[in-house]
């Protein structure tokens, strides 16, 4: 069984990212990222820091915008078309999930989709189910599908299950691996909570991967012998004996499923130091993609 090392693949990317924004700084260019945190809500706030932390670290041009819980609506609008029209932003986020009154709908239709690193605004979603290419796919399934490219992982022609059929992560997901070409070509099946016949159908997987935010809910049974498993839960369960009262765990019971695996992915230490490298990548693409067909670079791979 081979642990799939998220952080150390992370860190690779993030170097050939730090490659890509000195080979834009002799065309006078750095790409810049806008994150936008309503609220203070202890997890989205750290996440949001930690993407302005690496952002920063790799020569690109970091805005944060913090703003107070009670922000309206048409004050939120107002910022993301301002940032819209900033030459110096080229990818643009709204940290979810936003406060009860924020129409996140209408904030992420806001955003320019030029500008949309995270994939959600409908025209890219669109383009994703498309298989359009000049779309952005969301941080979080693109660095699914690339902790598996890097660990060798055959992807096309396997059986996929995601568990899991949000917008965020299982349904587009479901729709980057069921894409033609390099690093898809699954056969993909998506299961989510009105699934009849769940556990027989995880176990036919040879690649399984859980989005569901349900603590350990994957369990031995829900595997087959030698699959592969990408958890992408973060849920955080009270630990009086953690300094921090509190320990990480994914949707997967890893001590229990991990013996039975061919690779598995840990949490901490899996798929979200991928989404960050996904997003750095997102917004270099976006700034490039900014300046036209141009000779001199390339678009780099997502
Ligand atoms: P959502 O709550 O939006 O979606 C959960 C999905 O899981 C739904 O489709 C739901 O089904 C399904 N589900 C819930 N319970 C069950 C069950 N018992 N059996 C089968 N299906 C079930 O969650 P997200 O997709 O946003 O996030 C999923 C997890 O991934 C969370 O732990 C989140 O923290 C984590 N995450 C991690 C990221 C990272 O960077 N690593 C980034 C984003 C999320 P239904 O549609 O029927 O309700």
């Amino acid at each position: 069984m081979k642990i799939i090392d998220g952080q150390a693949i992370a860190r690779a990317i993030h170097e050939q990212s730090k490659r890509r924004v000195q080979e834009l700084a002799v065309n006078g260019m750095t790409p810049g990222l806008a994150v936008v945190l309503l609220g203070d809500d202890p997890a989205s706030r750290s996440y949001v820091r930690a993407k302005d932390r690496i952002c920063r670290e790799l020569g690109l041009h970091s805005v944060k915008h913090e703003l107070p819980e009670q922000t309206t609506q048409k004050e939120l609008e107002d910022l993301v078309r301002a940032l819209n029209g900033d030459k110096a932003i080229h990818g643009i986020l709204v940290q979810s999930p936003p406060p009860a009154h924020i129409d996140e709908r209408a904030i992420t239709e806001t955003i320019d989709p030029d500008k949309d690193v995270d994939g959600f605004h409908p025209a890219n979603v669109a383009k994703l189910a498309l298989d359009d290419p000049t779309g952005f796919v969301p941080c979080t399934p693109l660095g699914c599908q690339r902790l598996l490219a890097e660990s060798g992982v055959e992807i096309q022609g396997a059986h996929v299950v995601v568990l899991g059929r949000s917008m965020i992560v299982g349904k587009p997901l479901a729709l980057l691996l069921l894409r033609k070409g390099r690093d898809a070509d699954a056969t993909v099946t998506v299961v989510h909570s009105k699934s009849r016949h769940l556990e027989e159908i995880t176990r036919s997987a040879d690649i399984l991967i859980a989005a569901i935010g349900r603590p350990e809910f994957v369990k031995a049974a829900h595997v087959r012998e030698g699959a592969v498993v990408i958890d992408v839960g973060i849920n955080r369960l009270e630990d009086p004996a953690s300094e921090r009262g509190y320990r990480l765990v994914g949707d997967v019971d890893f001590k229990a499923v991990a013996p039975k695996t061919a690779a598995i992915t840990p949490v901490p230490g899996g798929v979200g130091p991928m989404t960050i490298a996904m997003l750095v990548s997102n917004t270099i693409e976006a700034c490039v993609r900014s300046l036209g067909p141009h000779p001199g670079i390339d678009t780099p791979a997502a």
